[in-house]
């Protein structure tokens, strides 16, 4: 197939569903020509993920749950087996005790802290090695992050944490694999209803005030993300590395919103 990913292979991470950010990258890449093997958590979501990976011709799809460092391996090992090297891998995995997305972040017990860490930002630099061994050729590699990790969003907390360690992972990868020419960016992206964005206390009013209040006066689809992830992914970014790109409408560049009550 012809488009700006033929010829290449690589991983997608992170899709539970069809309103995943993850298959808005995959749907893209899938579009311009990309083979791409899938992995899912758990069998509730590998009925759910099949279905969508056969609609692309994905050549497998495997179970990998991050925590279990040997089921990360074997994806692995499987990409190998199937295609000697890859040329892109998305991560788009993150997961926190919901009784602690909302309230103080001060509040945040030990044990959901390490472990929030371990499944959003860790198992990036763990993958991020293992497909950059497989990236004999080059490639490149993208995270999805949110705002909350530079600016303190209501209810995000030991979350905006993790991802503020995922942004500055990216960076310290970018480094360590530029020299092989493995590319390491992450997406920014604004919220977007999927599961793990109705985790958190009350995601419908961050959904609304993001529409009222962004540049765009509206939130982004997974297909504007995908776009994105299509340009990250393939040789047209081919100079960029180590970037935090935000798809979020332009919420970000926001200081005080356009509060028109406030002037009366
Ligand atoms: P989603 O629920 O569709 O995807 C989250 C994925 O993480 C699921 O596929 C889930 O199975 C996977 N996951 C969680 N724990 C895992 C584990 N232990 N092992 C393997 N996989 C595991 O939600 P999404 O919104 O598409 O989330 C994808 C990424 O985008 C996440 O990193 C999220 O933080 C990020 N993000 C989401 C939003 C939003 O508003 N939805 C905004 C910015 C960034």
């Amino acid at each position: 197939m012809a488009g700006v990913m033929a010829g290449k292979r690589g991983l997608v991470f992170g899709v539970a569903n069809n309103h995943s950010i993850a298959w808005g990258i995959a749907k893209r890449l899938a579009e311009e020509g990309a083979e791409i093997g899938f992995t899912y958590q758990g069998d509730q979501f590998g009925r759910r993920v099949q279905p969508l990976a056969d609609s692309v011709n994905a050549p497998f799809v495997m179970p990998c749950d991050v925590e279990d460092t040997t089921s990360v391996d074997a994806v692995f090992d499987k990409a190998r087996e199937t295609w000697g090297s890859i040329d892109f891998m998305v991560h788009a995995i993150a997961h926190s005790d919901r009784t602690e997305l909302k309230g103080r972040y001060c509040d945040t017990s030990r044990e959901n802290f390490v472990r929030t860490m371990v499944i959003s930002c860790f198992s990036f630099t763990e993958a991020a090695k293992r497909a950059a061994d497989l990236m004999t050729d080059g490639g490149s590699i993208v995270t999805l992050t949110y705002g909350g990790a530079t600016r303190v969003m209501p209810n995000y907390n030991v979350m905006g944490v993790a991802k503020a360690a995922l942004e500055s992972s990216v960076r310290y990868l970018a480094v360590d694999l530029g020299t092989q020419n493995v590319r390491v960016n992450a997406i920014s992206a604004g919220p977007v209803r999927t599961l793990a964005g109705a985790g958190v206390t009350d995601a419908r009013f961050m959904f609304n005030y993001q529409r009222k209040h962004a540049p765009l006066r509206r939130t982004v689809t997974i297909d504007e993300i995908g776009g994105t992830g299509l340009y990250l992914l393939s040789d047209l970014s081919s100079g960029v590395t180590g970037e935090v790109h935000f798809v979020d409408s332009g919420y970000n560049i926001i200081s005080m919103p356009q509060l028109d009550e406030l002037k009366a």
